[in-house]
């Protein structure tokens, strides 16, 4: 049973800030809808899919990744479910 008490969960995270994306909104958009595309893999749990897309663009991956992360997108599937929903109420918000 002392095994268990290893296992507690974490305390939950502050929210992060979610800032400005460090790509232009257009490339945010599509990045969104390519990962929502009806015929998407299934999730690797890693940002497979994503690194593609910016890659593909000449886009630098390593703060857009960074960014995903800050939303909770911590791999393709999070960041459909986590960021982008966000995102879209945020920018609802702001008009
Ligand atoms: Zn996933």
């Amino acid at each position: 049973m002392a095994f268990r008490a290893f296992h507690k969960p974490p305390p939950p995270e502050p929210v992060p800030i979610f800032g400005e994306p460090p790509i232009p909104l257009e490339f945010l958009r599509d990045l969104f809808a390519w990962l929502e595309r009806p015929e998407a893999p299934t999730c690797t749990h890693a940002h497979k899919d994503t690194i593609r897309f910016l890659v593909d663009r000449d886009l630098p991956a390593e703060p857009v990744l960074k960014w995903l992360r800050a939303g909770g997108g911590y791999c393709d599937c999070k960041v459909v479910t986590e960021v982008a929903g966000k995102w879209r109420e945020k920018q609802v918000e702001q008009g």
